[in-house]
């Protein structure tokens, strides 16, 4: 006797369920995105207890007569396909036809509905699998879906599902989804009676995202947007100084629907490289519009995952048009702004560093007033004379006298700049003053200029006078064969020097500063870091970032007033002057409102 049975039709939807209904918010995507494909202009959804007792969606859409309401909750049962062309350009939330099924089949399910043009309506329930006779009843136009006491017969499941608190989280994330890509829906979420989101038809989809993730990081979102080549792009983006710790405010919809995507995901992590930290993520709203025929949505049971025709298009789209608004725009830190990621949730730690922070500008004012009295001579005990400089690597040292047209005028004999603890740089702007981190501010400088001459070939490289030695085993001795091309286009020659040794003949006049021996040794470190294996690009630009790093002017080190001001006009030609290629601020602004604020002057 053969062991293959054909399994019923109930196993078949309990079985589909374990993919797409994972837990309560699953099935509040699954019902609401229903009601969007229902044409609905108004859907509510009520949640008791996390959604473990109730789930229940009400829509004003098109409804279903007796004889669908009773087909829905079969397995395969859609209105939405027909025929196998149907699957490439699907224009529907759903297709699959199996949500309602799978839904039915681990739950107490009752539903109601009514379709627009008819006088009758008509109910059915459904528990656990067991589908009760369809029955006239009376109602409003429209459908209305209650779930109950999900996962009631599956004990190892319903185990499986967290407090309250939890699950009405989830629930939160999966109607914001879809709330923030159909803004011509008003839709409503109560949990246990109260109101969490109310959201009004037509209201911009920024008014919804500052609503979604609050607080400051609402306020200083930058808007852009693009279309080119059949795609068309609308963000919202985050600023570096508000982002976060996980990707959680990273919000993408192709089509009105919330997706996934990788290469989305690295077009955002490159717009923000060296305007962010490396393990933060900004708040992203990236809205994308593209034909249907373009990409495929059935490769993913709650299709939250696409595969695009040309995902390098998207990418390269993606990324062009956020790393332009975020090149074009000021992103120095506000001080009224700064940490202000931390008060998405200001816990009573919080409040006091923000306590302490305020109270610490307030005593930099007053040193910085105090101190401008005596007009302090500032001997330049540093010079700018090694091989690298903002000056000399010819980065600014044009546009440097013009640039303080911008903000730094500077009148003859005035001083305008300050340096404090030999690391900080302050200068009076227009609209108050700066505070300029000097290494942080002259590594971006370095950082650019070494990017800008090595992407238009390779850097220029000088002798050595003595070459270099030094001990390599046999792995990095690889590693340095492996990365020949990379080596010379940084403009470093070396040769085998006996066994286990290379010797440094040339090594890059920008970089004249650094010991050459020492660098390579720390490039070897790079090589081998793991992290870079599937990117070389990053890389590069780890090892430019080292590179700016060590030649940059230190924290501690005392600088003329010519020097301070050439690194200030610097800061007006470069790209991306804000934040030093980690990420960090390189400059904090204090305007003269804030200062008056805090001296009570208003
Ligand atoms: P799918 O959405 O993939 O078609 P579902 O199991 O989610 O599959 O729904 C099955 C069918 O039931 C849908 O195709 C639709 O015809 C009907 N239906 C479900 N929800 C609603 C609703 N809220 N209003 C009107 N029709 C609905
Ligand atoms: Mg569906």
């Amino acid at each position: 006797m053969g062991k293959i049975g054909v399994l019923d039709e109930n196993m078949i939807n309990m079985i589909a369920a374990g993919e797409v209904i994972e837990r309560p918010g699953s099935v509040v995507k699954e019902l609401v995105e229903n009601s969007i494909d229902a044409g609905a202009n108004k859907i509510t959804v009520q949640i008791e207890d996390g959604g473990k007792k109730l789930i229940s969606v009400t829509d004003d859409g098109a409804g279903m007569d007796g004889e669908d309401l009773a087909k829905a909750f079969e397995s395969h049962a859609t209105s939405k396909i027909r025929v196998c062309e149907d699957l490439g350009r699907i224009s529907t939330m759903g297709f699959r036809g199996e949500a309602l099924a799978s839904i039915a089949s681990v739950a107490q399910v009752y539903a109601v509905s009514k379709p627009a043009n008819s006088i009758e309506a008509n109910c059915v329930e459904i528990d656990c699998g067991k589908k009760g006779q369809v029955k006239p009843c009376s109602s409003d136009c429209g459908t209305t879906i209650e779930v109950r006491e999900i996962f009631y017969k599956l004990p190892a499941r319903r185990k499986f599902l967290r407090s309250s608190n939890t699950e009405i989280s989830h629930i939160s994330e999966q109607f914001s989804r879809i709330a923030l890509c159909h803004n011509e829906l008003d839709m409503t979420l109560v949990h246990n009676g109260k109101v969490i989101y109310s959201f009004r038809r037509h209201e911009s989809v920024r008014e919804r995202a500052a609503v979604v993730v609050s607080g400051q990081a609402a306020e200083g979102l930058m808007e852009t947007q693009s279309s080119e080549k059949g795609l068309e792009i609308f963000a919202l983006l985050g600023r570096p100084e508000v982002a976060r710790a996980n990707s959680k405010y990273q919000y993408v919809f192709l089509n009105g629907r919330f997706i996934r995507d990788k290469f989305i995901s690295h077009a955002i992590r490159e717009a923000y490289r060296g305007f962010i930290e490396p393990n933060k993520y900004p708040a992203v709203f990236l809205y994308l519009k593209m034909p249907l025929e373009a990409y495929d949505v059935n490769v993913h049971p709650t299709k939250i995952e696409v595969r695009f025709d040309n995902s390098n298009l998207v990418h390269s789209q993606v990324l062009g048009v956020l790393r332009e608004k975020l090149l074009s725009v000021d992103l120095d830190v506000q001080a009224g702004l700064a940490g202000s990621a931390e008060k998405f949730v200001p816990t009573a730690a919080v409040q006091h560093a923000e306590a302490e922070r305020k109270q610490r500008i307030t005593e930099a004012m007053a040193d910085f007033f105090k101190k401008q009295k005596f007009s302090q001579t500032n001997q330049g005990r540093f010079s700018f004379s090694g091989s690298i400089s903002a000056g000399r690597s010819g980065v600014g040292k044009m546009a440097g006298a013009k640039s303080y047209a911008r903000g730094y005028e500077k009148q003859e004999g005035e001083k305008k700049f300050l340096q404090l603890h030999d690391s900080y740089i302050i200068a009076q702007s227009d609209e108050g003053f700066i505070v300029v981190d000097q290494h942080a501010l002259h590594e971006r400088i370095i950082y650019e200029d070494l990017c800008k001459r090595i992407s238009s070939g390779k850097l220029e490289s000088q002798r050595l006078l003595i070459p270099e030695s030094f001990q390599v085993s046999d792995i990095q001795m690889e590693e340095l064969k492996q990365r020949a091309k990379l080596i010379e286009s940084l403009g470093i020659e070396m040769e085998p020097f006996g066994p286990g040794t290379m010797a440094i003949h040339s090594f890059p006049s920008l970089l004249g500063k650094i010991k050459p021996a020492e660098f390579v040794r720390d490039m070897l470190d790079l090589f081998t870091d793991k992290s870079f294996e599937a990117d070389s690009e990053r890389l590069v630009h780890e090892i430019l970032d080292m590179a700016a790093c060590k030649a940059a002017i230190k924290a501690g080190q005392k600088l003329s007033e010519e020097e301070m001001e050439q690194l200030i006009a610097d800061k007006e030609t470069v790209e991306r002057a804000s934040r030093c290629p980690h990420g960090r601020p390189t400059t904090i602004k204090f305007s003269l409102a804030d200062l008056e604020k805090q001296f009570k002057r208003t």
